[in-house]
């Protein structure tokens, strides 16, 4: 007799796009289709089969059952499930009750389980890439899972920085569950984390909604719905919600904690938590943990292990409370005019920067700073009573004078410092440097800054867009000669103020003039040469 077989057959969320080869494969072999009636349904114009048993929801046991005693008759049966039928679905099964009958494999009836886009993967697709971490699902289903059990699985993957994929959030029934889940996330992680919301996925009902933890039950949150919950990393972005692929991120003075761009990671001072980091504390709670652990007998291990899902962090003895350290990046000098560092202020700055920390000397006058921290605020402070200049990097104005001829030009650093307190630190669309000089020796080299300012006679000269680097550098165009005093502030804000409205992002200020013809009222003049050049290897 022809031995049969039985699929067990993840469909995908429920449109011909996303089902795979073999599913389709299996579905046209087989002699009989088994499945809950919604799911028949929308696979049924794919499918030849003579027999099709559509059964309801709750009878998954006698679908298992029908299928087997299907397939010992010499049938291919497919039993199916949408998304993967290995994931709340049948694939589970359809074993125990094969089981239950003493199969085994080599004798028994062929099974083929053929898996499929599971909802938290075919849901986060349609919210961008809210997974893309250690992740989990969780079924708030309690009909087959005591609730308790279901409360710690939530209360562990909170706890532990998960993203979340709630599967079986609500029924018409079943309504506290998600009430309840949300008030133990809130427990461990931000109101404002984002969720999303995603009924039917690629069927023709589908509903996206993107929210946060706090607002989420405001929502229409039905048996369709898969609920995917952020980490504390995971953030909006154009209409979607988007985990980046680590944790690393950084503080530049000024701005909120932001990931590193993707070229800024793997980098060893970028991941202060790394277990082979030979110093410092990841090092540290690492040797805590190990030590204790060898404390403890395995049984101890264990029953400390479950009291970790139920006690608080606070009392648990395992938990090594261990904030996420970003790294902070900034930029150190002795002041706007000021070239002399103290060895006291170098005390000061070894001592911040520690054996974690980097400390690089730049073409820029002043010393880039990057320690992993989550104090940014009190070394600003410490530094700053030692009278060091901490200033922002990254594309903000960035303000360089020269030394006055160490206080013999003194007369005009009170310009050179109002201009560092104006408008030092402001966030534009690319960096811009202004290069300040106290006498018309311009030793600093200001005219081939962004901006260049030459103090002569009490009055300034004004020089604009300078390509500072690559191999067509050239100097800025002289704009202005003789301003008055009083004019140059207001003059230099309405400079930047205009390039900041209106560059596009990444526009140098050499390039934005070259395009624009015309800031303020200076024209246009072309200072660059007119060499051919082969395109340079790094791109200038
Ligand atoms: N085996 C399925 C899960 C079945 S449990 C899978 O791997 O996806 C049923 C739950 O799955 C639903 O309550 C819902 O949370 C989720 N789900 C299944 N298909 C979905 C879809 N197309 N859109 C959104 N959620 C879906």
């Amino acid at each position: 007799m022809k031995k049969g077989k039985i699929f067990v057959v993840g469909f995908g969320p429920g449109d011909r796009e996303h089902i795979t080869k073999r599913a389709v494969d299996a579905l046209q072999q087989s002699d009989c289709i088994i499945g809950y009636k919604t799911y028949v349904d929308l696979i049924e114009p794919l499918v030849t089969a003579k027999t099709i048993v559509s059964t309801g929801m709750t009878e998954e046991v006698s679908r298992a059952q029908d299928a087997i005693k299907k397939a010992e008759a010499g049938n291919i049966v497919s039993v199916i499930s949408s998304g993967d039928s290995g994931v709340y679905g049948m694939a589970g099964l359809v074993y125990e009750v094969l089981i239950e009958m003493g199969w085994i494999e080599k004798e028994g009836i062929e099974v083929e389980i053929v898996p499929g886009i599971s909802a938290i993967n075919s849901c986060g697709s349609l919210l961008g890439a809210p997974v893309m971490h250690d992740s989990c699902t969780i079924s708030l289903s309690d009909h087959l899972t005591p609730w308790p059990v279901i409360e710690k699985r939530i209360e562990a993957a909170a706890m532990a920085d998960f993203v979340i994929a709630l599967y079986n959030p609500k029924s018409g029934r079943r309504t506290r569950q998600i009430v309840e889940a949300q008030k133990i996330l809130l427990k461990y992680r931000s109101p404002e984390t984002p969720v999303g919301l995603v009924k039917s996925a690629y069927r023709e009902k589908q509903n996206v909604v993107l929210t946060t933890l706090a607002e989420m039950l405001e929502h229409d949150i039905g048996m369709l719905t898969t609920v995917i919950i952020g980490n504390s990393s995971t953030f909006f972005y154009d209409n979607k919600i988007i985990t980046p692929r680590g944790y690393q991120r950084k503080y530049t003075l000024g701005e909120e904690t932001q990931s590193l761009k993707p070229h800024q990671r793997l980098k060893k001072e970028a991941e202060p938590w790394a277990l082979d980091q030979e110093t410092g504390k990841a090092q540290a709670g690492y040797e805590q943990i190990m030590k204790k652990k060898q404390e403890v007998s395995p049984l101890e291990m264990a029953l400390q292990a479950v009291s970790m899902v139920t006690k608080t962090e606070m009392e648990n003895p395992f938990f090594v409370q261990q904030p996420i350290e970003d790294i902070f990046e900034f930029a150190v000098s002795p002041g706007v005019a000021n070239k002399f560092i103290t060895p006291e202020q170098m005390g000061v700055l070894a001592k911040i920067i520690g054996k974690k920390g980097t400390m690089e000397y730049t073409p820029n006058h002043y010393f880039i700073i990057k320690i992993p921290t989550d104090q940014p605020e009190s070394i600003i402070e410490k530094l700053e009573q030692s009278h060091l200049t901490v200033m922002p990097i990254g594309d903000v104005v960035n303000v360089k004078a020269c030394d006055f001829c160490y206080g013999e030009k003194a007369e005009s650093i009170p310009y050179a410092e109002e201009i560092a307190k104006k408008l030092g630190g402001l966030k534009l669309p690319k960096k811009l440097h202004i290069g300040f000089n106290g006498c018309g020796m311009a030793c600093y080299r200001p005219v081939f800054d962004d901006i260049g300012i030459v103090y002569r006679k009490k009055k300034f000269d004004l020089f604009i867009g300078a390509k500072p680097v690559g191999r067509t550098a050239h100097a800025a165009q002289p704009v202005a000669e003789g301003l008055e005093p009083d004019q140059l502030i207001p003059l230099l804000t309405k400079i930047i103020e205009e390039y900041k409205q209106n560059a596009h992002p990444n526009e140098r200020l050499f390039k934005y003039f070259k395009r624009v013809k015309k800031i303020q009222n200076f024209n246009y003049h072309d200072m660059s040469c007119k060499i051919e050049l082969e395109p340079a290897p790094c791109g200038d």
